[in-house]
């Protein structure tokens, strides 16, 4: 598999423009980005573009690029989804510069919030969360000040150590910024800073029963480590004046008594004022992109798991057989912007098709085979011939693909009563084999109604190579040698949903009740002999029938397991 080419035009977004511009102002010595997702499930197509966007400006720029697992939410975080996002990652290509978590901050994290309440800017609240809402206002309505709001900075402090300590439970007091209860912005009426919980942490252990919000953390976070453009959907436009306020307020650069044990802990932290930029998610039709239905879709067994080919999860995605490559075509291909926008599925797969036309060799398979004898051939007869593997580039040379006397064909290229239109083999009629020459049908072996074999004969004058191999005839098809033809498993894939809005949950309908029931049609075929031999995650096409990918997990050189990742045509497209 290889990795996305560097962009042979020069990407030229909103974000891309703000990062050259402050890199030409001297603004930053060297730009800092970062991928901060929450280890709460497996990353999927969205997060795609979000991993092209930082890390692909980190490389681009000649800068850097952190993953940082924003893991401030314990009861819902896994050690397997951070290993299985970590090779995603690299699957794409991406290396970072570091690998951080939002809990290697923790403690300046706690010692921001120490000086917040000494700088008078932060107060222990002791109302419920109930309570905390209804004082909090409405988007008509604002709010009102905590009773607790003019607590005094040394019992606030006091409070606050006690929290820490594990003297009150869960949710008995948080700590709250003090901003403006009045704000328009609801994010700003003294937003939590800190939760009470008591749960054991998967890098902290029981070290912490408080845990930071992800608004607070997320910001501080960024400016610990440099991040100098924080990148992320637009769904947190409205938190940027929280995210603005958390960073200033902490001011880590002045204030290095909050972080300066950090570096002696391995992490060399250089604090910033990182400039947070939004953009506008992907969203693709026929699929659903939340982490949470995803989760459940796996849990209520609609799928095969994470990796189920059909699943919008990378590591579906890449079982299914799309080359990392075609994720940054998409990627480029959708862009960078604040307007929010539906993408066709078809884009993702011409996406699939265009990469993988460019990528993958060819080879032959027969889906769902009948037999084609070659009587004019002698018994014993057997030949090997030479098949260019690629139609548009000789760098992919070429293999023998051997002949004999008895062939697989698909069952789809004979007709016994033609319709209208078919080019393909009748009775009495001709059809080329590819790479062979052209074959007459002159009787039709059946046992009921069921067909056991076609009997053909060959003309000898129209063998590849031969002047006579020019004779016009309107159809060819691929085949196999019986003989040789190594026994398949193809597992056909198709969309998962067969509406374009599976995600829209109205009048009692939601995703689970537009999947589609042909969504994977698993099949015995034939591959040829060196289609068999290719390693696990090969990707391939198999002439007329799309292209393929060798089972990660399953595939075996006797025992073969392809998957189809796309069919050659958009299938989809609307009937004329
Ligand atoms: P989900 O909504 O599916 O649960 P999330 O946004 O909660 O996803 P995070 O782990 O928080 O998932 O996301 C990590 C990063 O990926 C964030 O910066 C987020 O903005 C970005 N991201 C998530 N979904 C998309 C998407 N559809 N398009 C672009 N970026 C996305
Ligand atoms: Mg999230």
């Amino acid at each position: 598999m290889s990795t996305p080419a560097a962009p042979a035009v020069e990407k030229n977004d909103f974000i891309r423009q703000i990062v050259r511009d402050d890199l030409a102002a001297g603004k930053h010595a060297r730009v800092k980005t970062r991928f901060p997702p929450e280890p709460n499930g497996y990353l999927h197509l969205g997060h795609a573009k979000a991993i092209c966007l930082n890390f692909g400006i980190g490389r681009e720029f000649a800068g850097l690029a952190n993953l940082r697992f924003d893991d401030t939410n314990p009861a819902k975080e896994d050690p397997e989804y951070v290993e299985a996002i970590k090779a995603d990652v690299r699957w794409l290509g991406f290396e970072w510069s570091e690998l951080r978590h939002a809990s290697d901050y923790f403690l300046a994290f706690y010692l921001a919030g120490e000086k917040l309440i000494r700088d008078g800017k932060a107060f222990v609240c002791d109302l419920s969360a109930e309570q905390v809402r209804e004082y909090r206002g409405n988007l008509t309505e604002s709010g009102r000040d905590s009773p607790f709001r003019t607590r005094a900075v040394e019992e606030n402090l006091d409070l606050f150590q006690r929290m820490r300590a594990g003297e009150f439970p869960d949710g008995a007091r948080t700590l709250r910024a003090k901003i403006d209860m009045a704000s328009g912005n609801i994010n700003l009426r003294d937003p939590a800073l800190f939760r009470i919980k008591h749960v054991e942490h998967q890098n902290t252990g029981a070290e912490w029963c408080i845990y930071p919000m992800y608004d607070y953390a997320h910001a501080l976070s960024d400016a610990l480590e440099g991040i100098t453009h924080s990148l992320c959907t637009l769904e947190f436009e409205d938190h940027r004046p929280l995210y603005d306020w958390s960073v200033d307020n902490v001011d880590f650069p002045n204030h290095p008594e909050l972080w300066s044990y950090l570096p002696g802990r391995g992490f060399p932290t250089v604090p910033s004022k990182p400039r947070q930029i939004e953009f506008s998610r992907l969203n693709i039709n026929y699929t659903v992109m939340s982490k949470r239905k995803l989760l459940t879709m796996v849990t209520e067994g609609l799928v095969n798991g994470w990796d189920d080919p059909r699943m919008p999860t990378l590591q579906g995605i890449r079982r299914r057989g799309c080359p990392p490559a075609a994720l940054q075509l998409l990627a480029d291909r959708v862009g960078i912007s604040k307007q929010n926008s539906l993408i066709d599925f078809s884009v993702f797969e011409g996406c699939i098709r265009e990469t993988m036309d460019a990528q993958a060799p060819r080879r032959m398979a027969v889906v769902e085979p009948v037999k084609l004898v070659i009587s004019n051939l002698p018994e014993a007869h057997e030949e090997s011939l030479t098949f260019n593997n690629h139609p548009k580039n000789e760098d992919f040379g070429t293999r023998s693909v051997p002949f004999a006397r008895e062939l697989w064909i698909e069952r789809e290229d004979f007709m016994e009563v033609p319709a209208k239109g078919f080019h393909r083999l009748v009775p009495g009629g001709e059809v080329r084999l590819r790479g062979v020459g052209i074959v007459k049908c002159i009787e039709v072996v059946k046992a009921g109604d069921t067909i056991r074999e076609l009997h053909c004969t060959l003309d000898p004058e129209s063998r590849h190579g031969l002047p006579g191999a020019d004779r016009k005839i309107k159809g060819t098809i691929h085949w196999l040698s019986a003989r040789h033809a190594v026994p398949t498993e193809i597992r056909l894939y198709d969309r998962l949903f067969t509406v374009p809005d599976p995600d829209r949950d109205e009048d009692g309908r939601t995703y689970r009740d537009c999947m589609n029931p042909d969504s994977v049609r698993i099949v015995r075929g034939y591959v040829e002999p060196s289609a068999a031999q290719l390693a696990p995650e090969s990707g391939i096409q198999f002439e007329r029938l799309g292209y393929f990918c060798a089972d990660r997990h399953d595939h075996r050189p006797n025992a073969p397991v392809f998957n189809r990742t796309v069919t050659l045509r958009d299938s989809w497209a609307k009937p004329a």
